[in-house]
């Protein structure tokens, strides 16, 4: 059976963890597993690649900038095949031209179209462990891509899915998913098993174990993830379909968002399309808008909208650019955005209720606010994500004393 492995930052964070991935890689083949690995960049080294092109432009997102950002996966999956082969496991590091692993050409944000799968179930059948730089694609005229940060997730199931595995395990610096991050939340909880949609909300929400596409593929090729330690050999979490899961909590996790930044337009221009016209540029210049609102006064109207901290720079730009001196834009940072998620709210009524009271009882003041069908999101201060997200977790049940 072929196994697809995926090593973060962390577990390959250093010379030392290293080759204990490579230790664990030799014993499960040991076990008769036939592995292919993907790993990300070494912990750290993407963020200093993204800086040094700040350096010299903070909006670039161009060929260059996806070239840079994916050399980070190429130094670990090499020091990887070197490890294994020190162990007479034979190796083959693949970057994704190598493995066709073919994108849209949206730098900083592409989206994996195909990847070659009999490659990689010809190599393991050669008996050499394929290590595939995470992170990365190609164009169909070779420029390198990357698929967004936390990207090597996606690349992880989009090989499984390519090879028709049914699993594939995330290994990870932490033992499993939580019910809130635990350095927000003390009393937060392992989640043994969760469904694909709570998966998929938790990632888009600001949970930074998985990344978003990742799930998403996941879904869609009934790909199960298994999130665990790569220090530990227990279990940890399965994302599995919502059937498969044992118990449906009301709410199974608060998730957080610490990088949300909120832009205000007032007053909004008057005249027909000027929103059309401003969330069609912010998308094709690949800005995902989270939440949308507006308000009226007397004065007019206000529009409010939030992107991640990513963005908030080009967004403010194209905004300023759109309506010239005739409103007034405001960019708020410092802000968070909070989250309850559970299928379970699909059933239960009165959610809303407790997760308001809860945030007016510690005086929590909300700037955003959207809901649906399994989850409420709040935009607040960053000050009070602390208190917000505790208050939340043991309204909802998830202390780990409960
Ligand atoms: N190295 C990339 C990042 O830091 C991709 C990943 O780790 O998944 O975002
Ligand atoms: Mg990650």
């Amino acid at each position: 059976m072929i196994t697809i492995k995926k090593f973060g930052g962390t577990s390959v964070g250093s010379i030392e963890r290293i080759e204990k991935v490579a230790d664990r890689i030799v014993a499960d083949i040991k076990k008769g597993q036939k592995p292919v690995v993907v790993a990300s960049a070494m912990s750290g080294e993407t963020n200093r690649l993204v800086r040094l092109a700040h350096e010299i432009d903070p909006l670039n997102r161009g060929p260059g900038y996806d070239m840079l950002l994916a050399s980070g996966e190429q130094v670990s999956i090499a020091l990887l095949s070197i490890a294994l082969e020190k162990r007479g496991v034979t190796a083959t590091p693949l970057l994704a031209h190598q493995l066709g692993i073919q994108t849209d050409s949206i730098y900083s944000k592409a989206r994996i179209q195909s990847v070659d799968g009999e490659k990689l179930k010809a190599l393991v059948n050669q008996n050499t462990v394929p290590i595939v730089a995470g992170f990365q694609g190609v164009t169909d005229d070779f420029k390198i891509t990357t698929l967004g940060r936390g990207g090597s997730d996606t690349t992880a199931v989009a090989l499984a899915a390519s090879i028709g595995a049914d699993a594939c395990e995330i290994y990870t610096d932490v033992p499993a998913v939580f019910t809130a991050d635990p350095r927000l939340v003390k009393r937060a909880r392992e989640i043994p098993v969760l469904c694909y949609e709570e998966m998929m909300e938790m990632a888009s929400l600001g949970s930074k174990v998985l990344h978003f596409r990742c799930v998403e593929l996941a879904v869609k090729f009934n790909v199960k993830l298994h999130v665990r330690s790569t220090f530990e050999e227990r279990e940890g979490t399965w994302i599995v379909p919502e059937g498969e899961s044992m118990e449906n909590p009301v709410v199974s996790s608060v998730t957080h968002d610490a990088s949300t930044v909120v832009l205000k337009i007032f007053p909004t221009p008057s005249g027909t399309g000027f929103k059309s016209q401003l969330f069609s540029t912010l998308a094709e210049r690949g800005i995902v808008v989270d939440i949308i609102t507006q308000s009226h006064n007397e004065e007019g109207q206000r529009l409010a909208f939030s992107v991640s901290e990513e963005d908030a720079l080009l967004a403010k730009k194209i905004v300023d650019e759109m309506v010239g001196s005739s409103a007034r834009v405001d960019i708020m940072k410092d802000m968070a955005k909070i989250s309850t998620i559970g299928v379970g709210m699909r059933n239960h009524p009165g959610v809303a209720a407790r997760f308001f009271q809860v945030l007016d009882a510690i005086r929590v003041p909300i700037h955003l606010v959207t809901t649906s069908e399994i989850k409420i999101s709040a935009v607040i201060d960053k000050k009070n994500l602390e208190k917000a997200a505790e208050g939340l977790h043991r309204e909802f049940h998830l202390d780990d004393d409960v």
